[in-house]
């Protein structure tokens, strides 16, 4: 049986999503094979990954003067080609550190050039703030700024856009395709698939196309944004099972009336958990509420004592990987697009019987 799945990645994916694979997985099209194996050359293969990504620009609203890469791999190797692309010598990157992919995010750009990390996340009696914008010591003509709208394993989730009139560089793994956004705002934006978007193995790049072919010269060819979109992100074998998921899930996506309606069905599935959460003293939520995140919900049980119980319990009862991230401990319940709301109604159902028992 198919249960609830709130794994933060890789994650659920619409069970219609699924289905389609699994029939079309023998033949696809009537090709007399799948698609992961035919050649990314044939016109078949390159039909879908156009179509693709007309279904992603028309989903986010993506301007002419942006490129759109299917780039292997994940959001960790952005931390690497981001500033290898994009950060000139004797220039300065701003990053904005909010959480652990943020840091991470920092730690690897030092590896290429000069930046300026802005720690911007603080505790203030046992609950974590972002700092105000006005507490920011940006750097006078930075390269880009850097920031992590939703940091996935805290919870920490910026709601609007940080700064204006910078380079706004996005690590969007975790919220891409969860509310409209204006992707004017941003010079890029990538995010790994394993989250919102498909299987694990490619991350999307969304790129303001004059930021690219300034790579640095020892820049690994396939680093290279410019090349990836001289060659329609086919310089090499792409990941092409993962480009087909992407495609039927902007399907869905599309099918589900766009990103105005994950919106509002990400927000109200939050809304109920948070409001759960912060009704019942058995349960806490550690984040500021605006920056609490409306992916991923961190919560602590009163008694910690009882956390393997309630991880045995609710899986027992249908739910899968609650389990916080293994840097934090505790509870996360990661409700991505594909989360029904039924799914999060078991949830707090469970939580709210598990806290009567055991309160
Ligand atoms: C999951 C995640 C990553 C890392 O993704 P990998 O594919 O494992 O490199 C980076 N940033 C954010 C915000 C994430 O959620």
């Amino acid at each position: 049986m198919r249960k609830f799945n709130f794994c933060s990645g890789p994650a659920a994916m619409p069970e219609a999503v699924l289905k389609r694979a699994q029939a079309e997985l023998l033949d696809w099209n009537g090709h007399g094979c799948s698609v992961m194996e035919i050649s990314h050359r044939s016109d078949a293969f390159v039909e879908l990954a156009e179509s693709a990504e007309r279904k992603l620009r028309a989903l986010m609203n993506i301007p002419d003067d942006y490129a759109v890469l299917f780039c292997h791999g994940s959001a960790t190797h952005q931390f690497a080609m981001i500033p290898m692309n994009l950060l000139a010598d004797g220039k300065t990157a701003d990053y904005l550190n909010t959480g652990i992919w943020s840091d991470k995010a920092v730690k690897e750009s030092k590896k290429f050039g000069q930046v300026n990390e802005i720690k911007a996340l603080v505790e203030r009696d046992g609950v974590f703030t972002v700092t105000d914008r006005s507490e920011w010591k940006l750097s006078a003509d930075s390269a880009y700024l850097h920031y992590c709208p939703n940091e996935t394993i805290g919870g920490v989730e910026l709601h609007s856009v940080p700064v204006d009139g910078r380079v706004l560089v996005a690590d969007m793994s975790s919220c891409i395709l969860s509310r409209p956004i204006n992707v004017r705002d941003y010079g890029l934006i990538y995010a790994g698939a394993q989250k919102n978007i498909g299987p694990a193995g490619m991350t999307i790049v969304i790129i303001r196309k004059d930021l690219m072919g300034k790579a640095s010269a020892r820049t690994p060819t396939l680093f290279d944004y410019k090349v990836l979109a001289d060659n329609g992100s086919m310089y090499n074998t792409p990941p092409t099972w993962a480009w087909y998921l992407a495609d039927l899930v902007f399907d869905w996506i599309a099918e589900q009336g766009g990103v105005q309606a994950m919106e509002k069905h990400n927000a109200a599935k939050a809304d109920v958990l948070y409001a759960c959460i912060d009704s019942n003293p058995f349960y806490r939520n550690p984040i500021a509420k605006p920056f609490r995140s409306r992916m991923n919900v961190p919560f602590r049980l009163h008694d910690e004592a009882l956390n393997d119980k309630f991880l045995q319990e609710s899986e027992a009862a249908g739910m899968l990987a609650l389990a916080g991230h293994r840097s934090v401990g505790g509870m996360r319940a990661s409700i991505y697009n594909a989360m029904p709301m039924a799914g999060v109604q078991t949830l707090i159902e469970f939580m709210t019987d598990f806290a009567k028992r055991n309160g």
